[in-house]
């Protein structure tokens, strides 16, 4: 049953969405040289890791909703240029790290990855195979756009080491794709599928809900589609319609777009269909094969989230992100780049660092962190184990989140979150409300210290 109309009224609240804790519009003005203090430190930090992110933020063309830092262009001297500043920024980098670890992820994000050529890739992917080596388990991911895609071009990746490959898909409805200003892909997506597991390396599908001319109907038939596909992973994020931060976002205005109760039908359709057919939920919108590392982690309890979304346990690494806006992500710290390419390419040409902003976590944060995290991923919060993750008592653990005490109260009288005798879990309905329920123990919401979010449904 999805939850009553009362509820996603009362809960239809702009909060964050907790990628990172304190959200990424808390950062202040930061310097290239704190950044190297703290990335020379990471060498020591827990996980171990090294997690690699790298931002191409280039598109061929706008899409309507897009709410990522991307822009227009395919022009090969310009992305040649970046790419340039990008390996200069790895080159830099590299020699601050401790090159006995290893690296257990590269992500590469955007934007459009698949806009690269395949020389463009090898050449990253050497710069950091020759200083480390890799896990066992370690992933070598590229979001695509399907449309970009040929059966040589994935071929070519996996022959590099890519082991996933995640497609944009959004909806199989070429009509609501037309509304939004996507293109279509050439290959259709199931002969894709094949080809990627073909060669043994793993499928994402990534949809959103919320898009102009969706309908519950309409999604549930894109929702079927995806299982008869049976990709390893599936995500169903949620559309944030703000026109006033992004500008693009105005084209679709005027088209009709689904209320906040009919997103979370969708969302509980996606829910209740993909968990139907074997997938199990990572946290709300992410759904894996049981057989897949992050089904395991969630069995295992061991499920967490950095700005590369959910990861496992052997995954989990300190981040370090190259390319504009990119944001490095350390125990204790975050970095972030300039968001516009030229900004980046200028900053990097002149000093070897393009960091902008970024925020040097306290040990309360962190604990916040670790409770937000928590909640998110393993929907539950267990006092002890907060506690000895931030090296605290538990008496003062709970003191500290005291301030919580009667949202707490309202999201248990609300059959939300239920007591337990180690701290609290979510409830099945709960589970729709985990931003909610993450928002009740973030001090910052009851502070005064607002920033502007997306809502939270
Ligand atoms: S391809 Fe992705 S990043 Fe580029 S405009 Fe479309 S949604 Fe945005």
């Amino acid at each position: 049953m999805t939850p009553s109309d009362a509820l996603i009224h009362k809960y239809n609240q702009q909060i964050p969405r907790y990628t990172s804790y304190p959200p990424a519009n808390f950062f202040i003005p930061q310097s290239g040289e704190t950044l190297r203090e703290r990335l020379m430190l990471s060498n020591t930090s827990k996980p171990n890791n090294i997690s690699i992110y790298i931002h191409i933020p280039f598109c061929s063309q706008q899409c309507w909703y897009c709410g990522c830092n991307s822009s227009v262009c395919s022009q090969t001297d310009i992305i040649d240029t970046y790419l340039q500043s990008v390996l200069q920024e790895i080159a830099s980098i590299i020699p601050l790290l401790d090159s006995s670890r290893k690296i257990s992820q590269i992500h590469f994000g955007g934007g459009t990855p698949s806009l690269l050529k395949i020389e463009h890739i090898e050449t990253l992917l050497n710069l950091f195979s020759k200083t480390f080596s890799y896990t066992d388990s370690a992933e070598i991911a590229m979001e695509c756009n399907p449309a970009d895609l040929s059966f040589t071009y994935i071929s070519d990746l996996i022959k590099l080491g890519i082991t996933r490959i995640s497609m944009g898909i959004q909806d199989f409805d070429h009509t609501i794709l037309q509304a939004v200003h996507r293109k279509p892909p050439h290959i259709p997506i199931h002969e894709l599928r094949k080809h990627i597991q073909s060669l043994g390396a793993q499928v994402n599908f990534d949809f959103m809900y919320g898009l102009p001319y969706q309908t519950l109907d309409s999604f549930k038939e894109t929702i079927l589609q995806a299982i008869a596909n049976r990709p390893d992973r599936l995500v169903t994020f949620s559309y944030a319609h703000l026109p006033s931060m992004k500008k693009h976002q105005q084209k679709i205005d005027d088209l009709p777009m689904a209320t906040g109760k009919e997103k979370i039908q969708m969302l509980y359709e996606a829910y209740h269909s993909f968990t139907q057919a074997g997938y199990t939920a990572i946290g709300l919108d992410h759904f894996a094969l049981p057989e897949d590392s992050l089904a395991q982690a969630v069995d295992k309890g061991t499920l967490h989230r950095n700005f590369q979304g959910y990861c496992s346990a052997e995954q989990t690494g300190q981040v370090y992100a190259f390319g504009a806006s990119a944001i490095t992500q350390l125990a204790d710290s975050f970095f972030q780049n300039t968001r516009n390419f030229n900004d980046y390419i200028s900053a990097i040409q002149k000093n070897n660092s393009a960091v902008e902003s970024g925020y040097i976590v306290t040990q309360e944060e962190q604990l916040v962190s670790s409770l937000i995290e928590s909640i998110l991923c393993n929907k539950i919060i267990d006092w002890e184990y907060i506690a000895h993750k931030n090296n605290r008592d538990l008496t003062s653990t709970k003191a500290f989140f005291s301030f919580a005490h009667n949202s707490v109260s309202d999201l248990i009288s609300d059959n939300l979150l239920a007591e337990t005798n180690k701290g609290y879990r979510v409830y099945e309905q709960g589970k729709f409300f985990l931003r909610n329920i993450a928002a009740a123990f973030d001090p910052n919401m009851y502070s005064g210290k607002t920033k502007k979010f997306s809502s939270s449904l």
